[in-house]
Protein backbone atom coordinates (compact mmCIF):
# COMPACT_ATOMS: atom_id res chain seq x y z
CA UNK A 1 0.00 0.00 0.00
CA UNK A 2 1.61 3.50 -1.08
CA UNK A 3 1.69 6.01 1.93
CA UNK A 4 1.49 9.36 1.21
CA UNK A 5 2.19 12.64 3.25
CA UNK A 6 0.81 15.61 2.66
CA UNK A 7 1.63 19.43 4.27
CA UNK A 8 -1.27 21.97 4.36
CA UNK A 9 0.46 24.91 3.48
CA UNK A 10 -2.44 27.00 3.84
CA UNK A 11 -6.57 25.65 5.01
CA UNK A 12 -6.87 25.17 1.06
CA UNK A 13 -3.55 23.97 -0.20
CA UNK A 14 -0.98 21.38 0.28
CA UNK A 15 2.01 19.35 -1.26
CA UNK A 16 1.79 15.69 -1.29
CA UNK A 17 4.34 12.89 -1.74
CA UNK A 18 5.20 9.49 -1.80
CA UNK A 19 6.81 7.87 1.56
CA UNK A 20 8.76 4.90 1.22
CA UNK A 21 9.36 4.34 5.31
CA UNK A 22 8.86 5.90 8.46
CA UNK A 23 12.60 6.28 9.92
CA UNK A 24 11.18 7.81 13.40
CA UNK A 25 8.38 9.46 14.61
CA UNK A 26 8.42 10.68 18.20
CA UNK A 27 6.28 13.58 20.13
CA UNK A 28 9.16 15.65 22.10
CA UNK A 29 9.37 17.82 24.55
CA UNK A 30 8.32 20.58 22.51
CA UNK A 31 6.95 19.44 18.79
CA UNK A 32 6.19 16.33 16.95
CA UNK A 33 9.35 14.96 15.35
CA UNK A 34 8.79 12.99 11.74
CA UNK A 35 11.74 11.51 10.31
CA UNK A 36 10.56 9.96 7.04
CA UNK A 37 12.19 8.56 3.36
CA UNK A 38 10.04 9.77 0.24
CA UNK A 39 10.69 8.86 -2.87
CA UNK A 40 11.38 12.29 -4.65
CA UNK A 41 13.35 13.83 -1.94
CA UNK A 42 15.25 11.18 0.07
CA UNK A 43 15.00 11.76 3.87
CA UNK A 44 13.18 14.28 5.42
CA UNK A 45 12.68 15.72 8.68
CA UNK A 46 9.35 17.22 9.59
CA UNK A 47 8.52 19.31 12.41
CA UNK A 48 4.70 19.88 13.49
CA UNK A 49 4.00 17.98 10.09
CA UNK A 50 6.03 20.75 8.03
CA UNK A 51 8.96 20.06 6.13
CA UNK A 52 11.67 21.38 7.65
CA UNK A 53 14.83 20.10 5.34
CA UNK A 54 15.12 17.18 2.77
CA UNK A 55 17.82 15.47 1.51
CA UNK A 56 17.60 16.16 -2.02
CA UNK A 57 17.14 20.25 -2.09
CA UNK A 58 18.13 21.31 1.72
CA UNK A 59 21.67 22.90 0.00
CA UNK A 60 19.68 25.95 -1.40
CA UNK A 61 18.13 26.66 1.67
CA UNK A 62 21.33 26.34 3.81
CA UNK A 63 24.19 27.82 1.30
CA UNK A 64 21.90 30.97 0.93
CA UNK A 65 21.29 31.48 4.74
CA UNK A 66 25.05 31.20 5.20
CA UNK A 67 26.89 32.68 2.43
CA UNK A 68 25.38 35.68 1.87
CA UNK A 69 25.78 37.14 5.07
CA UNK A 70 29.51 35.49 5.60
CA UNK A 71 30.70 37.30 2.30
CA UNK A 72 29.06 40.12 3.18
CA UNK A 73 31.40 40.71 6.30
CA UNK A 74 35.33 41.27 5.37
CA UNK A 75 36.21 38.93 8.44
CA UNK A 76 33.60 36.58 10.04
CA UNK A 77 35.14 34.90 13.13
CA UNK A 78 32.60 34.50 15.61
CA UNK A 79 28.83 32.94 14.26
CA UNK A 80 25.69 31.93 16.07
CA UNK A 81 22.97 29.88 14.46
CA UNK A 82 19.92 29.82 16.54
CA UNK A 83 17.70 27.10 15.67
CA UNK A 84 19.19 24.97 12.50
CA UNK A 85 19.43 21.73 14.51
CA UNK A 86 19.90 19.30 11.60
CA UNK A 87 23.20 20.76 11.28
CA UNK A 88 22.86 22.33 7.60
CA UNK A 89 23.62 25.99 8.38
CA UNK A 90 26.49 24.73 10.22
CA UNK A 91 28.11 23.10 7.66
CA UNK A 92 28.22 25.64 5.22
CA UNK A 93 29.34 28.07 7.76
CA UNK A 94 32.55 26.07 8.25
CA UNK A 95 33.70 26.36 4.69
CA UNK A 96 34.67 29.73 5.41
CA UNK A 97 38.45 29.53 6.95
CA UNK A 98 38.01 32.95 8.36
CA UNK A 99 35.18 31.50 10.98
CA UNK A 100 36.97 30.50 14.30
CA UNK A 101 33.50 29.15 16.29
CA UNK A 102 30.09 28.47 15.54
CA UNK A 103 27.80 28.30 18.16
CA UNK A 104 24.40 26.33 17.30
CA UNK A 105 21.63 26.66 20.25
CA UNK A 106 18.62 24.73 19.15
CA UNK A 107 15.49 24.37 21.90
CA UNK A 108 15.29 21.10 20.76
CA UNK A 109 18.16 17.87 21.34
CA UNK A 110 16.19 15.29 19.72
CA UNK A 111 15.87 16.88 16.44
CA UNK A 112 19.83 16.96 16.84
CA UNK A 113 19.86 13.52 17.72
CA UNK A 114 17.89 12.24 14.71
CA UNK A 115 19.58 14.41 12.33
CA UNK A 116 22.97 12.80 12.98
CA UNK A 117 21.56 9.75 13.04
CA UNK A 118 19.32 10.13 9.64
CA UNK A 119 20.52 12.92 7.83
CA UNK A 120 24.43 12.45 8.11
CA UNK A 121 24.86 14.03 4.16
CA UNK A 122 23.76 17.14 6.38
CA UNK A 123 24.05 16.62 9.91
CA UNK A 124 27.45 15.53 9.65
CA UNK A 125 29.46 18.72 10.91
CA UNK A 126 28.12 19.04 14.10
CA UNK A 127 30.91 17.27 15.70
CA UNK A 128 33.51 19.61 14.00
CA UNK A 129 35.65 21.01 16.51
CA UNK A 130 34.90 24.47 15.87
CA UNK A 131 31.36 23.89 16.82
CA UNK A 132 29.91 24.47 19.89
CA UNK A 133 26.18 22.99 19.87
CA UNK A 134 24.05 23.94 23.30
CA UNK A 135 20.54 22.78 24.08
CA UNK A 136 18.58 25.55 25.06
CA UNK A 137 16.15 28.36 23.80
CA UNK A 138 17.84 30.88 21.19
CA UNK A 139 15.76 33.58 22.63
CA UNK A 140 17.48 33.20 25.95
CA UNK A 141 21.10 32.83 24.39
CA UNK A 142 20.43 35.97 22.84
CA UNK A 143 19.23 37.84 25.62
CA UNK A 144 22.16 36.73 27.76
CA UNK A 145 24.81 37.85 24.81
CA UNK A 146 26.62 41.09 24.16
CA UNK A 147 28.85 42.19 21.46
CA UNK A 148 29.97 38.83 20.87
CA UNK A 149 29.07 38.14 17.00
CA UNK A 150 30.40 38.80 13.70
CA UNK A 151 27.49 36.70 12.21
CA UNK A 152 23.84 35.28 14.07
CA UNK A 153 21.63 33.51 11.72
CA UNK A 154 18.15 32.69 12.54
CA UNK A 155 17.79 29.00 11.29
CA UNK A 156 14.37 28.68 13.14
CA UNK A 157 10.80 26.92 12.14
CA UNK A 158 7.30 29.23 11.43
CA UNK A 159 6.40 31.35 14.07
CA UNK A 160 4.51 29.16 16.43
CA UNK A 161 5.08 27.04 19.39
CA UNK A 162 8.48 27.38 20.26
CA UNK A 163 9.73 30.01 17.76
CA UNK A 164 7.11 32.86 18.27
CA UNK A 165 9.34 34.74 20.23
CA UNK A 166 12.08 34.56 17.40
CA UNK A 167 10.22 36.81 15.19
CA UNK A 168 9.40 39.79 17.41
CA UNK A 169 11.30 42.87 17.42
CA UNK A 170 12.12 42.38 21.27
CA UNK A 171 14.28 39.62 19.76
CA UNK A 172 15.84 41.73 16.83
CA UNK A 173 17.01 44.39 19.39
CA UNK A 174 18.79 41.23 21.65
CA UNK A 175 20.29 39.92 18.10
CA UNK A 176 21.54 43.86 17.82
CA UNK A 177 22.79 43.40 20.95
CA UNK A 178 24.59 40.30 20.49
CA UNK A 179 26.11 41.34 17.16
CA UNK A 180 29.52 43.46 17.29
CA UNK A 181 29.54 47.05 16.15
CA UNK A 182 29.86 45.81 12.38
CA UNK A 183 27.65 42.68 12.54
CA UNK A 184 25.35 41.09 10.20
CA UNK A 185 22.33 38.51 10.71
CA UNK A 186 19.59 36.90 8.74
CA UNK A 187 16.73 35.77 9.21
CA UNK A 188 14.15 33.00 7.32
CA UNK A 189 11.50 35.05 6.45
CA UNK A 190 8.75 32.71 5.43
CA UNK A 191 7.17 33.06 1.82
CA UNK A 192 6.18 35.95 -0.16
CA UNK A 193 2.39 33.96 -1.23
CA UNK A 194 1.35 33.00 1.81
CA UNK A 195 2.91 35.24 5.05
CA UNK A 196 3.04 38.18 3.09
CA UNK A 197 1.99 40.49 6.46
CA UNK A 198 5.21 38.52 8.41
CA UNK A 199 7.68 39.95 5.64
CA UNK A 200 5.96 43.20 6.14
CA UNK A 201 6.45 43.13 9.99
CA UNK A 202 9.50 41.24 10.10
CA UNK A 203 10.95 44.46 7.56
CA UNK A 204 9.55 47.07 9.19
CA UNK A 205 10.99 45.72 12.71
CA UNK A 206 14.29 45.06 11.80
CA UNK A 207 14.41 48.56 9.65
CA UNK A 208 14.11 50.49 12.98
CA UNK A 209 17.06 48.40 14.27
CA UNK A 210 19.71 47.73 11.42
CA UNK A 211 20.85 50.55 8.98
CA UNK A 212 20.89 48.11 6.70
CA UNK A 213 17.77 46.16 5.89
CA UNK A 214 17.16 44.28 3.08
CA UNK A 215 15.21 41.06 1.94
CA UNK A 216 16.25 38.12 -0.96
CA UNK A 217 14.82 35.46 -2.10
CA UNK A 218 15.40 31.65 -3.84
CA UNK A 219 13.57 28.57 -4.70
CA UNK A 220 13.09 26.15 -2.46
CA UNK A 221 10.97 23.26 -3.70
CA UNK A 222 9.43 21.65 -0.78
CA UNK A 223 8.84 24.81 1.41
CA UNK A 224 5.67 27.01 1.23
CA UNK A 225 4.95 28.17 -2.39
CA UNK A 226 8.57 27.09 -3.50
CA UNK A 227 9.25 30.78 -3.15
CA UNK A 228 11.49 31.49 0.15
CA UNK A 229 12.39 35.11 2.04
CA UNK A 230 15.26 36.15 4.08
CA UNK A 231 15.59 39.20 5.62
CA UNK A 232 18.99 40.31 6.51
CA UNK A 233 19.97 42.96 9.12
CA UNK A 234 23.51 44.68 9.17
CA UNK A 235 24.86 47.27 11.58
CA UNK A 236 27.94 48.41 8.68
CA UNK A 237 28.35 46.28 5.55
CA UNK A 238 25.68 46.01 2.47
CA UNK A 239 25.37 43.09 0.97
CA UNK A 240 24.76 44.70 -2.17
CA UNK A 241 28.57 46.44 -2.15
CA UNK A 242 30.91 43.40 -1.70
CA UNK A 243 34.07 43.64 -3.46
CA UNK A 244 34.78 41.32 -5.90
CA UNK A 245 37.90 40.01 -4.46
CA UNK A 246 35.93 38.74 -1.41
CA UNK A 247 34.44 36.03 -2.56
CA UNK A 248 36.70 32.84 -1.69
CA UNK A 249 36.23 29.66 -3.76
CA UNK A 250 33.94 27.32 -2.11
CA UNK A 251 32.24 24.54 -2.98
CA UNK A 252 28.40 25.12 -3.45
CA UNK A 253 25.58 23.36 -5.57
CA UNK A 254 23.08 27.05 -5.61
CA UNK A 255 25.12 30.06 -4.55
CA UNK A 256 27.42 31.70 -6.39
CA UNK A 257 28.75 35.40 -6.30
CA UNK A 258 26.62 36.29 -9.17
CA UNK A 259 23.37 35.08 -7.34
CA UNK A 260 24.42 36.73 -4.24
CA UNK A 261 23.66 39.77 -5.48
CA UNK A 262 20.23 38.44 -8.23
CA UNK A 263 19.06 37.13 -5.08
CA UNK A 264 18.09 40.71 -4.18
CA UNK A 265 16.71 41.22 -7.22
CA UNK A 266 12.70 40.96 -6.11
CA UNK A 267 9.86 39.99 -8.08
CA UNK A 268 7.56 43.15 -8.17
CA UNK A 269 4.76 41.75 -5.88
CA UNK A 270 7.35 40.98 -2.87
CA UNK A 271 10.00 44.36 -3.62
CA UNK A 272 5.99 45.97 -2.53
CA UNK A 273 6.37 44.16 0.64
CA UNK A 274 9.42 46.12 1.62
CA UNK A 275 9.10 49.36 0.68
N1 LIG B 1 14.97 25.50 7.58
C1 LIG B 1 13.77 25.32 8.38
C2 LIG B 1 12.77 26.42 8.08
O1 LIG B 1 13.14 27.40 7.42
O2 LIG B 1 11.61 26.26 8.52
C3 LIG B 1 14.15 25.28 9.85
C4 LIG B 1 14.86 24.00 10.18
S1 LIG B 1 15.51 23.86 11.76
C5 LIG B 1 15.28 22.16 12.00
C6 LIG B 1 14.33 24.64 12.82
C7 LIG B 1 14.74 24.48 14.26
O3 LIG B 1 14.32 25.59 15.06
C8 LIG B 1 14.14 23.24 14.96
O4 LIG B 1 15.16 22.29 15.17
C9 LIG B 1 13.56 23.77 16.27
O5 LIG B 1 13.79 22.90 17.38
C10 LIG B 1 14.31 25.09 16.41
N2 LIG B 1 13.69 26.08 17.30
C11 LIG B 1 12.40 26.47 17.36
N3 LIG B 1 12.23 27.39 18.33
C12 LIG B 1 13.47 27.60 18.89
C13 LIG B 1 13.95 28.43 19.94
N4 LIG B 1 13.14 29.26 20.63
N5 LIG B 1 15.28 28.38 20.24
C14 LIG B 1 16.11 27.55 19.55
N6 LIG B 1 15.71 26.72 18.55
C15 LIG B 1 14.40 26.76 18.24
Amino acid sequence: MTIWFTEKQTENFGITMKVNKTLHTEQTEFQKLDMIETEEWGNMLLLDDMVMTSVKDEFVYHEMVAHVPLFTHPNPENVLVVGGGDGGVIREVLKHPSVKKATLVDIDGKVIEYSKKFLPEIAGWLEDERVDVQVGDGFMHIAESDNQYDVIMVDSTEPVGPAVNLFTKGFYAGISKALKEDGIFVAQSDNPWFKADLIRNVQRDVKEIFPITRLYVANIPTYPSGLWAFTIGSKKYDPLAVEEDRFHEIETKYYTKELHKAAFVLPKFVGDLVK
